[in-house]
């Protein structure tokens, strides 16, 4: 099992870059004493390997594929929250330092579940929510992540929260997948309950963004609601500090159970998991185009 989602266009990328950096070498007088080219002259490749290529795509005029997005959700902003991070693990004070969550304090950040087999929610979040950013994108939407990568630690929860505030997100969506009873089986959606001066600003929109996604994840992939949560698939949490502190509408989903073995197979399947990650892009995109239309209000 993959616990570390490559980046395929990374390397094709960067190599003609490389090439045409080395080529340039002599020119530059890049070369040892007896005059032949210094590799080592080289720009490091930590450079252009962020991995975050599409994010920097900021260019303009030079890529036909960069000109204003077109799509049903052209104009719209949607930051999707992977939950936890791979380094946490490694972390463990750093990400346990108390946050203002708005309902009390909170760790900074958790370490997240795993199934039995040890494949870890954090990996499982990454890579759901990266095919969620490609359909959402593929619909003209500009997806906003919170952590650049599936190596490092945190965010925090606050800053999480943040993210999505500061880029006046149309919609956010923190994905997870949740470490219940073994026996319990299916996914839920989190919706902020009630939290005066915190969420009383979002609840409405984002109730309404719960229920967009739970039809469409329940009906696109087949997975039931969670029996061991609310009849309804819906959970309402004052105690999250992604949720209290956001003033976007937004939910978490909790796309199943790692602990439950019939789960727990689902969400390691590469095909399952772009069906889930289509079926919330179609959630998201429901809301969005509901709220646009005024229907939603
Ligand atoms: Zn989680």
């Amino acid at each position: 099992m993959r616990t570390k989602p490559a980046a395929p266009g990374a390397i094709p990328l960067i190599a003609p870059f490389m090439a045409a950096a080395v080529l340039a070498l002599p020119a530059c007088s890049a070369t040892n004493g007896d005059g032949t080219p210094d590799p080592s002259a080289a720009p490091p490749p930590s450079s252009g390997g962020s991995g975050s290529a599409p994010a920097d795509d900021r260019g303009s005029g030079n890529g036909e594929g960069s000109a204003s997005p077109q799509g049903p959700l052209a104009g719209t902003t949607v930051v999707v929250d992977p939950g936890h991070n791979g380094g946490n693990a490694d972390a463990a004070e750093e990400i346990a330092e108390p946050v203002d969550a708005g309902h009390g304090s909170k760790a900074c950040d958790t370490v997240g579940a795993e199934t039995d087999d040890g494949y870890t929610e954090h990996a499982f979040n990454w890579d759901v929510a990266k095919r969620l950013r490609g359909v959402l994108e593929e619909d003209g939407a500009e997806v906003v992540f919170t952590r650049d990568d599936d190596e490092g630690v945190g965010p925090c929860i606050t800053e999480r929260a943040e993210i999505g505030n500061e880029a006046d997100a149309d919609a956010a969506i923190s994905i997870h997948a949740d470490g219940g009873p073994a026996s319990g089986q299916g996914f839920h959606v989190i919706a902020p309950g009630d939290l005066e001066g915190y969420t009383d600003d979002i609840a409405e929109r984002s109730q309404r963004l719960a229920v967009d996604v739970r039809a469409e994840f329940e009906e696109n992939t087949g997975q039931q609601r969670a029996d061991y949560i609310a009849e309804d698939g819906l959970d309402h949490r004052t105690d999250l500090g992604g949720l209290n502190l956001s003033d976007v509408p937004k939910v978490f989903l909790e796309a199943g159970n790692m602990s439950n073995p019939e789960d727990a197979a689902d969400l390691s399947d590469p095909q399952w998991r772009g069906k889930a990650a289509k079926a919330v892009a179609a959630g998201i995109s429901r809301y969005l185009q509901d709220e646009q239309s005024g229907e939603g209000e």
